[in-house]
């Protein structure tokens, strides 16, 4: 398997997985345009896009799901409630699929299962992916990492992970504050700190490459989640210059496509 993480962010959010002809976008929360330049830049063709597998129905995940989808008549994935409530425009029932929690398809040869996590939509679930005994694992929009979703997603050999915010930065910036207790509940996000403290159980023996990802733009800094994410890690005794790689990702670019 290969992955580029297209876009992460607070402003918008699209994963890249291939193996073979399986070419899938985990959300489409950037433009369809954007989406299409972004592919393009890791030398991949929208029209190659075999599925597009929905989390939840917050815009940054779903903005250029219903123009993708009609244009080049790809698939959707997503659960009955989050079909229910995002906003995708009218869909054709032979692109309509349901994808329910805690349920495993195959597609090619690639196990998809979905997992749930705690967030502010009606009924959020993130994805892992294996084939040939390589798992990625994709994690962000989580208040709060449940041992089950610890089940799902340990000994990723690739992992997508939340470091959403910098806590100081958030209860300092100028966000009502409403919006900072939403951000920083059990249904919000994780902060840089609380999403390392929860890492050495997620991490194994196969897990190779971590990404950060759906920073902030106000709360947060590359350099910061890095910092933060790596400093624990070493406290906790791995080598974050040769055991486990730390990867950036960005809001506007897509990262170099690389294997799982
Ligand atoms: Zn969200
Ligand atoms: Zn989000």
């Amino acid at each position: 398997m290969k992955i580029s993480v297209l876009a992460s962010g607070s402003t918008g959010n699209s994963i890249y997985i291939e193996n073979n002809n399986f070419k899938c976008l985990v959300d489409v929360g950037i433009t369809g345009k954007k989406l299409v330049e972004n592919l393009e830049k890791i030398n991949v063709d929208i029209k190659d896009i075999t599925h597009i597998f929905v989390t939840h129905e917050h815009i940054d995940h779903i903005k250029g799901v219903g123009v993708l989808a009609r244009k080049y008549n790809i698939p959707i994935y997503a659960n009955k409630l989050t079909w229910e409530n995002m906003s995708v425009g009218d869909i054709s029932t032979d692109l309509k699929f349901h994808f329910e929690k805690d349920e495993e398809k195959t597609f090619e040869e690639i196990t998809v299962r979905s997992f749930g996590v705690s967030h502010d939509a009606v009924n959020p679930q993130f994805y892992t992916f294996e084939n040939a005994g390589k798992k990625v694992s994709i994690l962000t929009d989580t208040g709060y990492i449940s041992e089950k979703m610890i089940d799902y997603i340990k000994n990723s050999n690739t992992l997508v992970y939340e470091t959403n915010h910098e806590e100081n930065m958030l209860l300092s910036c100028s966000y009502p504050w409403k919006t900072k207790q939403r951000i920083l509940s059990d249904k919000g996000h994780l902060s840089n700190v609380d999403a390392a403290n929860y890492l050495p159980k997620i991490i194994g023996d196969n897990t190779k490459n971590i990404y950060l990802a759906h920073l902030s733009k106000e709360n947060n800094t590359k350099d910061l989640a890095y910092m933060t994410t790596t400093s624990v890690l070493e406290e906790y005794g791995f080598n974050c210059q040769n055991d486990i790689k730390i990867l950036h990702t960005d809001d506007e670019e897509p990262t170099e496509i690389k294997n799982v």
